[in-house]
């Protein structure tokens, strides 16, 4: 296929412009290894003119009735809902999921729009009345004003709606900073809003790096940070925000565990492992990375996902063919990937399936699945976080030295348990190290209307993105007493203090 130049604007103030910079990012093709555009790397000067158009357009925005603005969230799903195919395509270019992936990632991106339609019944306050004699006691939620979000390059589509549909329908300005890795679908999806009718300065995007990422932490004007990335940018961003009086929501990476008990169905766990830990080529925060085989169910375990994995196809993901696993992001991330499983047969790992010795020829940055045995949490790869097509499995003897396994784990975002025992399952879901748990299920991503709860240091902050804590992220409640009087009189009784006399 021929290279294809894609143009890679900024929207600021309703305005699509290719700002000029000094500096800017080759965006590949990780099926082909082409580059197919360039972004902009945009300054501090760049950010504060979208934050200026963001202030700018925050009064008019946030006096909007909450009904009006869902009603443009529902001509966005609309929209979203008639280009999901092109939507799909562009991940597909940019990031090199498969077709049937990207089109997966559009929808669960469109329930956060639908859960955004639904906003006004959140938003409703609460009142008491005679709280105190003739007093009242109301809350009503205000939005803070502008905000940012800062995102990751595996979910170019989701990632990005888990934030703005919500924070935008609660009254906020936005603005976001896609990765630099998979501008293309942002842009795009950015298209479809401001056809939605988003008014002019209410969203912007910008294109960068820890540059422009730094003049948005820095922003004395920016209220909120949400963040999805790895973990030590996620720490780094919740610090530095918080540092400057953001309030900050940031997830970070993981290292999941999937426990296999004895009497799990085999067949349906090796098909749960396999979607878990090799869709998406592994690069999902939700991937499973540790699969945790406990006592005699480990050698069938093994031989049986082997076997399965070596039959998944591995391809081009760009250009129509269906493969069963498409590439991982770039020649670097790739690289990376390689040397965990080097490292994991140095460390004396067995590695029955080595995804090197079946990856398609050219230029693409491929890797198949590879399995890994007998790892221990103190190997690198059974400590850190691959984010590729990479399962290692560990071997204990009962459910208690799993879950002390997970506890000895730094991260805390998902963990899975395939079991046909409610005992066992009961156990691990009240005691695992994780805030995301999934029982005979692969990846229990919530869907839009729960919180994403990762723990540890997958998340920093305290209220979660998606459901009604990301609606309480981007909202600030306001407390109000009213008191009426009866009648004219001078009371000089305080009905709340209880002070005075009657
Ligand atoms: P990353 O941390 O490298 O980048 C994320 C964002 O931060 C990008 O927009 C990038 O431009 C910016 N950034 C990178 N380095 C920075 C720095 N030094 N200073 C300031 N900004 C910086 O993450 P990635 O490689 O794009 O994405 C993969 C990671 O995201 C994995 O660790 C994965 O687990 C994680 N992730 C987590 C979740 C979750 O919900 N917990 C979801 C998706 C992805």
């Amino acid at each position: 296929m021929a290279t294809t130049t894609h143009a890679c604007p900024c929207l600021i103030d309703g305005e699509w412009t290719e700002p000029k910079t000094d500096r800017q990012t080759d965006i590949f093709n990780p099926s082909t290894g082409e580059v197919i555009a360039n972004a902009p790397m945009c300054t501090p000067d760049h950010v504060n003119q979208a934050v200026t158009a963001a202030m700018n357009a925050f009064p008019a925005w946030r006096e909007t009735p909450a009904v009006d603005r869902a009603h443009i969230m529902f001509r966005f799903r609309e929209l979203l809902l008639k280009n999901a195919d092109d939507i799909a395509r562009t991940i597909t270019l940019e990031h090199g999921k498969t077709f049937n992936e990207a089109k997966a990632s559009v929808q669960r991106g469109i329930e956060m729009v639908e859960f955004a339609c639904g906003l006004p019944s959140l938003l409703t306050g609460e009142i008491l009345e005679n709280l105190a004699p003739n007093v009242d006691s109301e809350t009503v939620r205000h939005p803070l004003g502008v905000c940012a979000g800062i995102t990751p390059f595996n979910f170019p589509a989701m990632v990005p709606l888990w934030m703005y549909p919500v924070a935008l329908t609660c009254g906020n300005c936005f603005i976001l900073k896609p990765s630099p890795r998979v501008p293309l679908s942002a842009i795009r999806i950015g298209e479809l809003l401001v056809e939605a009718g988003i008014p002019k300065g209410v969203f912007n995007i910008v294109h960068g790096d820890k540059e422009c990422v730094d003049a948005i932490l820095h922003h004395p004007d920016i209220k909120a940070v949400s963040f999805v990335g790895s973990t030590p940018v996620a720490k780094y961003i919740y610090e530095t925000g918080a540092a400057h009086g953001k309030r900050v929501q940031a997830a970070g990476g993981a290292k999941n565990h999937l426990i296999i008990m004895p009497d799990a169905n085999l067949t349906q766990a090796v098909h749960g492992l396999q979607h878990s830990a090799f869709g998406c080529a592994g690069e999902r925060c939700m991937a499973g990375s540790l699969a945790v085989a406990v006592d005699d169910i480990a050698d069938p375990l093994v031989h049986s996902l082997t076997e399965q994995a070596a039959k998944m196809s591995v391809g081009r993901t760009d250009n129509g063919d269906q493969p069963d696993m498409g590439p991982v992001i770039s020649k670097q991330h790739l690289d990376r990937i390689e040397t965990y499983i080097d490292s994991a047969k140095s460390e004396g790992a067995d590695v029955p399936l080595d995804g090197r010795e079946t990856k398609p020829a050219g230029n693409g940055f491929f890797v198949g699945p590879t399995v890994v045995d007998r790892v221990t949490p103190d190997m690198k790869v059974g400590r850190e976080e691959v984010f590729g097509p990479v399962l290692s499995i560990a071997r204990v003897k009962s459910l208690e030295d799993a879950i002390e396994m997970g506890r000895q784990c730094q991260y805390g975002n998902g963990a899975v348990i395939f079991t046909q025992s409610g005992r066992a399952a009961r156990e691990f879901k009240r005691h695992f190290n994780a805030g995301m748990i999934g029982i005979n299920l692969g990846v229990p991503a919530p869907m839009a209307w729960f919180p994403f709860t990762g723990w540890n240091t997958s998340f920093y902050g305290d209220l979660h993105i998606q459901g009604k804590e990301g609606m309480m992220f981007y909202t600030q409640q306001r407390t109000i007493m009213t008191r009426w009087f009866e009648d004219d009189r001078v009371d000089k009784h305080d009905p709340v203090w209880r002070t005075g006399k009657k």
